[in-house]
């Protein structure tokens, strides 16, 4: 099937081939002739499948045909979607696949000021795309008329309901006439999302191109089973012996993507965090820098991550498993995209075990488990923004000279961090990391009495739990790299 068998104008078809599409996605081909026969439709389909052009295409040629419009500036079509993020990729794309028609789009969302959004609208579009309390707040102020929508879209309605946006949506239907196109897409489906449907779809088209629930395919699944404590260090080592040059790490909190961002910074790992305490600006800048390569571990909570569309997007991985196991199949979602295959990977520490079972149970299969490797034990502070925390205290008294965080590469991609001599102490022999000091009390001092007589590898089990991982001395495969570059890390955390 080609673009053109869908009954595009030439327009839309021009703007596609120049996007380099080739043919249309199945979630394309399945709901593009329905949109433009005036039909309601429930799509089921993931994040990465092509939905945006699913239903943006239809809607831009829909209100180029609407002879009646006019110049009138309220808008006749609505998107709502769940995240900022969302919101301007969706705008992004209206932009780039209306561009040789005349339809007028906007965004309006919250977290940057309302006035200029107040003036656009005041401008006129014909097509809004909304995040739902910016939308209401500009209904409310009565800068905004919704009485002409003939198209509303509901786009990851599954994570609108996660996010507790169900008294918003029916606060924006009340707002809707009566008579309008419904659309609505979600990436899985449960009982609430069903019900939802019945509720304002109308003898609704199904497609659904993937089976219910089932994860993006041509993502290779696999997790690392280790301590918590050892998964920063873990984490640091698959980036940098995989030499990935672009992951997207989820963490379950905002404390906790910070937290993580910077000790993978205070390792040589160029990272930002994306959540939503960050300011939108902060946000556009982290995700500029992360798909210009500046930026190798864009750290994300959940909520921010959703409507990030990161084209190839090769590595995902699950610091932290989610609460709700159809979120893993969102997050997985954000790699293999659009026809490019991908990895997602799952850090699972002993206390994840039963969401791990809730997301096999999902899934109706298991995820492959990996041997963990030998890893070292890098200079990553285990709380750089709260408190002195004892391993900072072990790490700096330590010195933990010539780290050599790149093992068995030929150079550094980037400045090394996380490495610090300190007077006096130089470096541990054979790149390994010398624990020192004993500062922090006895237990830790036991703890390292231990590791210095062994050769454990790194995040393998141990008696205590897996505590105090900032001192341990690191295995073989990182002897001796990067040895003598100990300068920079400790000043940047
Ligand atoms: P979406 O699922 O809408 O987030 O789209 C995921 C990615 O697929 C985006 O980068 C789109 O530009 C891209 N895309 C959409 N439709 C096609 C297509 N027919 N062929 C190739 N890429 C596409």
């Amino acid at each position: 099937m080609s673009f053109s068998d869908l009954g595009l104008l030439p327009e839309l078809l021009r703007a596609v081939q120049e996007k380099g599409y080739s043919a249309p996605t199945p979630i394309q081909a399945g709901t593009i002739p329905a949109i433009l026969a005036g039909r309601d439709v429930l799509a089921g389909a993931q994040t990465g499948t092509g939905k945006t052009a699913a239903f943006v295409l239809p809607i831009l040629q829909r209100l180029t045909q609407d002879a009646a419009h006019g110049t009138h500036p309220a808008p006749r079509a609505l998107v709502l979607t769940p995240t900022r993020e969302l919101a301007a990729q969706i705008a992004d794309n209206a932009t780039g696949y209306g561009h040789y028609l005349k339809v007028r789009s906007a965004v309006v969302f919250g977290g940057v000021g309302i006035n200029p959004q107040i003036d656009q609208l005041r401008r006129g579009c014909d097509l809004l795309i909304a995040t739902p309390g910016r939308l209401l707040d500009l209904s409310e102020q009565g800068a905004l008329n919704l009485s002409r929508i003939s198209c509303f879209v509901l786009d990851e309605a599954d994570r609108m309901l996660d996010m507790g946006f169900i008294p918003a949506i029916r606060r924006v239907l009340k707002l809707l006439p009566a008579q309008r196109q419904n659309l609505m897409f979600s990436a899985t489906y449960s009982e609430d999302i069903r019900s939802l449907a019945q509720r304002f779809l109308h003898n609704p088209v199904n497609v659904e191109v993937t089976s219910r629930n089932s994860t993006a395919e041509r993502v290779t699944q696999s997790l690392y089973r280790v301590p918590k404590e050892s998964k920063r260090h873990l984490l640091a080592h698959l980036i940098n012996e995989g030499n990935w040059q672009q992951v997207l790490v989820f963490t379950r909190t905002k404390h906790g993507a910070n937290r993580l961002a910077k000790q993978l910074e205070s390792a040589g790992i160029n990272s930002a965090a994306i959540h939503g305490n960050k300011s939108q600006a902060a946000r556009v800048r982290a995700l500029a820098d992360f798909k210009g390569l500046r930026v190798t571990a864009l750290v994300a909570t959940e909520v921010a991550a959703r409507g990030l569309d990161i084209k190839e997007l090769p590595h995902v991985v699950n610091y932290e498993l989610p609460n709700v196991p159809e979120d893993y199949v969102h997050r997985i979602g954000r790699t293999a995209r659009a026809g490019a295959s991908g990895a997602a990977v799952s850090l699972v520490s002993p206390d994840e075990e039963p969401l791990l079972r809730d997301i096999e149970r999902l899934l109706k299969s298991p995820i492959q488990a990996t041997a963990l490797p030998q890893f070292p034990i890098l200079n990553m502070p285990a709380e750089p923004d709260r408190g002195p925390p004892r391993e900072m205290h072990r790490d700096r008294a330590a010195g933990n000279g010539g780290n050599g965080n790149r093992g068995g590469r030929s150079g550094p991609r980037r400045p090394q961090q996380g490495q610090r001599p300190q007077q006096g102490q130089g470096r541990a022999p054979s790149g390994a990391v010398r624990t020192g000091a004993a500062q922090d009390g006895q237990r830790h001092s036991a703890h390292r009495h231990g590791e210095s007589q062994g050769s454990r590898p790194a995040g393998a089990p141990r008696g205590d739990g897996g505590r105090g991982f900032g001192g341990e001395r690191r295995g073989p495969r990182t002897q001796g790299a990067g040895g003598g570059r100990a300068d920079s890390g400790w000043r940047r955390a």
